[in-house]
This record gives structure tokens, sequence and C-alpha cells, in this order.
């Protein structure tokens, strides 16, 4: 089938990629025409695993094309999906105008009937303001004739395990009421459905919403369990074992109850935020929504505190090695990441850091530039050299099992503060650590 993506970034790229590898005839098109190029000659502007091989192998093999003459995007696909950022606006609520753009540039190019599909995480009732915005336009060329339908299918893919997730998702959600825009859904995603069906088919409105209440309820689970951590760091008790303790009960579960130094990333912040601005709208006070953010942003600066309840709120002449930039491993993104909340505090206080991360290092550079309180060093054990203490951020696999003697020798007094508990409290006092973790009341 002949697919059009508009918006190559997370979403677009990987959906596009994987729509390629399965056999669609996919164009993406961007307006960054920078982007563009780069993928035209095989650079890929993300970090995702496996995206470089399957971008590469699809475009060399035809299937999957890049450009930015919308035009074209709307001549070759009957299906054009939409996958462009909602931003944040001021006041929480999400920024529609990339989307509602992108739906009058199809309606100012369309000739034939197309369905719309909207990818990006929108509000409840975007679907009809995007259906509005093209019959605005197709009025004003007097092609009102056009038969066009909008679909909401939202995207659940995880940045780190993006190609992945598209390859084998455990669901894929259509909200439409027409019977032949399912109809083609059904053929774009049948090689995703195979060994049972994938699609959750439904009306529009409990689409789009159903995409928020996956995110925040993810971010409840997240901030449920910080707030946990909070209160075992001052009952005396160790999250860790109490994590283990509730996650065997199979009506909780193990996944994504990890206490930590705040969550992140494009997603989760975003999309608290603008699903509380949604139910105000409505009238209705979102309590629960509104506690799981304030106790992010409080969590995000957790860290910070430790760090200032060892040294005094004064880091001038200090130094901190901090190993982890992204808001989680497997991405290069450090959209809300809780390491820049810490880096910037410690910045703040007259401190210097030295920072790692696998590969969000291009990321670090573009956003901080070049500044005499940052150094950005090409392996994890350089940052620690004279560096009064080690600030853990992003659980990469390769921070998780340090030569513990060799961060000895080269800090200058035996400190970690672990935003990600991944050491062993006991282990570290044995070895003759100061550790600082999150909820591990015992050892503290
Ligand atoms: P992104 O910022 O990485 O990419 C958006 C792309 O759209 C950019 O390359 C931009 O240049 C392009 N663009 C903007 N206006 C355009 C236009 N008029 N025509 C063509 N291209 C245009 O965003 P993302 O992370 O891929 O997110 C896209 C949407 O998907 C958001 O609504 C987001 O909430 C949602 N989402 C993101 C994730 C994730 O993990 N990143 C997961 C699920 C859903």
């Amino acid at each position: 089938m002949r697919i059009a993506v508009f918006g190559t970034g997370y979403v677009g790229l990987v959906q596009g990629s994987v729509l390629a590898e399965v056999g669609h005839d996919v164009l993406c098109v961007d307006v960054d025409a920078s982007k563009v190029e780069g993928l035209k000659a095989g650079r890929i502007p993300i970090y995702e695993p496996g995206l470089e091989d399957i971008v590469r192998k699809n475009h060399a093999e035809g299937r999957l094309n890049f450009t930015t003459d919308a035009a074209e995007a709307v001549k070759h696909g009957r299906i054009q999906f939409i996958a462009v950022g909602t931003p944040p606006d001021e006041d929480g609520s999400a920024d529609l105008k990339y989307v509602l753009a992108v739906a009058a540039t199809i309606a100012e190019h369309m000739e034939e009937p197309k369905v719309v599909v909207t990818k990006s995480t929108v509000p409840v009732g975007t679907a009809d303001k995007v259906r509005a915005k093209i019959v605005e336009v197709l009025g004003a060329r007097g092609r009102s004739d056009l038969h066009f339908d909008v679909v909401s299918n939202p995207e659940f893919l995880k940045e780190g395990a993006a190609v992945a997730d598209c390859m084998r998702p455990d669901r894929i959600v259509i909200g439409t009421s027409d019977p032949e825009s399912e109809e083609l859904l059904r053929e774009v995603y049948a090689p995703f459905s195979r060994n049972r069906d994938k699609l959750i088919v439904m009306d529009v409105r409990s689409a789009e919403l159903t995409k928020y209440a996956a995110n925040c309820m993810l971010a409840t689970k997240i901030s449920f369990m910080n707030e946990m951590a909070n209160l075992a760091e001052r009952l005396g008790a160790d999250i860790e074992m109490v994590r283990q303790g509730i996650g065997s009960d199979q009506r909780i579960g193990y996944h994504f109850i990890y206490p930590g130094a705040g969550y992140g990333g494009s997603c989760f912040p975003k999309d608290v935020k603008a699903l509380i601005h949604t139910a105000r709208e409505v009238g209705f006070e979102p309590k629960v929504l509104q506690a799981v953010e304030d106790r992010n942003e409080e969590q995000k600066s957790v860290i910070f505190d430790k760090i200032v309840a060892h040294y005094g709120s004064d880091l001038r002449g200090r130094t901190f090695a901090l190993w982890g930039l992204s808001f989680k491993p497997q991405t290069d993104d450090m959209r809300e990441a809780a390491s820049r909340v810490v880096m910037e505090a410690l910045w703040k206080a007259g401190a210097k850091v030295q920072a790692f991360d696998p590969e969000a290092m291009e990321e670090a550079q573009r956003i901080y530039g070049d500044r005499d309180d940052l150094m950005l060093c090409g392996t994890k054990e350089a940052t620690l050299r004279d560096a009064d203490a080690l600030v853990v951020m992003t659980e990469w696999q390769a921070f998780r099992a340090p030569d513990f003697d060799l961060l000895k020798e080269k800090l200058k007094s035996a400190v970690i503060f672990d935003g990600r508990n991944l050491y062993e409290p006991a282990r570290m006092a044995r070895r003759g650590f100061a550790y600082y973790a999150i909820g591990r009341g015992l050892t503290e």
C-alpha cells in the first residue's frame, strides 16, 4: 500500500521504516530540509536500536523515500499519517499548530479521497479540529466534493525500543466509525497482527483518550513508587525490598515500579500536563494527575538535595562526575531529562560537571554548547579525574557494574549519588563508599 508519513522524528521515521520493512511503499515528508537530505544519504538523525539498518535497507530497495515536497507526499498515499510534534504550550495544553498545518497541507494538495491518520499524541477532540481544517481548505479551493476521513491511531512505541515495539506491538488502537477506513487500516497493519488480532477498534475520542490514559497510568506508577521511596527513607525501610514485595503480587506486577530521580522525556511530562489541562477545560479537577505531576517535579531535585545535604549549599570549587544524560537508557533524547535538572542546579550552586553518556553527548553539546562548568568526556572513567563525587542519572547497562576500585582511586573521595538505585548499599558500605540512593533508608 502507498503511504505518506508527515514528520520524520522518533515516531514518523520509525513507523515509516517499519511499514516499509513489511512491504508498504512509504514516502516520508519533513519540513526540515537538512534532516531529509541526511536521510536520503543514509544519515539517521536519532539513535534507536536497529533503526539505521532498516532505514538504509528499505531506502536502498526503494520502499522508503524521503522528501520535503508535501504535494508529492499527498499525491503518493491513499493513507496520510500525521506524526509531527505536539509540544506543550505555555499553559500545559498540547500545541496543535504542527498537526493543523499538516491537515491544511493535505487539503491544499489532495485531488482524490484520502484517509488522514493522526499518530501524534493529540487531545480529545483534535480529530474534529483536523476535519474542520480540511473542510475549510477544501471549501476555499472549491473542492468540497473530495471525500476524506480522519482516523485516530495513537502511537505506543517506547524510545529506546521503538523499532521492536512497532514490529511487535502489544496492541494497535484505531479510532474510527467508518467501516471503509477501518478496513484500510486493517490492511496496513495486517503484517503486525499475525499471531492474534492486535487491532482494538473504537470511536475516535476514546482512541485519543487511550493514549493519554496509558501514559498517565505509567507516570502514576512511577510517581507512586517515588512517593513510597521518599517515605521509606524517612521510615528506615528499603524501597528495593518493598518493590520486590509488591511486584510479586500479580495484580501489581514488576513492570514500571522502579523508584528513581523522576520521569522525563518528550512524552510523560507533556502528556500528564496536557491531560490535566483537558480535564480543567471540561470543569473537572484531576486530583490524581496533579499529584503525579507535583511529585515528579520534586523528585527531579532529590539527588541535588542529597548533594547539598552532604556538602552544604555552596558548591563552588567542587566538581562532579555525572554518568547518564539521556532521560533513559538506549536513547540520545535529553528532553526533560532529570540529568538536566541536577546539572543546572549544580552549576547554579557553583560546581563543575564532567559528564559522559553512551549516546547523548552530541545532544548535550547541542543543548549546552561550550561552557566552562561542563566538560563532556569521551569515557565514563574520564569523568572521574579530580571529581569530588560520582552522580549516576541514567541506568545504562554500562554503568551497572563499574570497577569500584578504580572509582575509589580516581575520585577525590569515595562518594556516590545514585539516582537509579544501581548498586547494593550494603556492598557499597563494605567497599568504603558514602552511597546515597533513592529510598534506601536503612543504609543511609
Ligand atoms: P519529533 O519532534 O522527534 O519529530 C517531529 C518531526 O515533525 C520533526 O522532524 C519536524 O521537523 C517534523 N514536522 C513539523 N512540522 C511538519 C510539517 N508541517 N510537515 C512535515 N514534518 C513536520 O517528535 P516525535 O517524538 O516523533 O513525536 C511526534 C508525536 O508522536 C508527538 O505528538 C508525540 O507526543 C507522539 N509520540 C511520541 C513518542 C516518542 O517516544 N517520541 C511515542 C509515542 C507518541
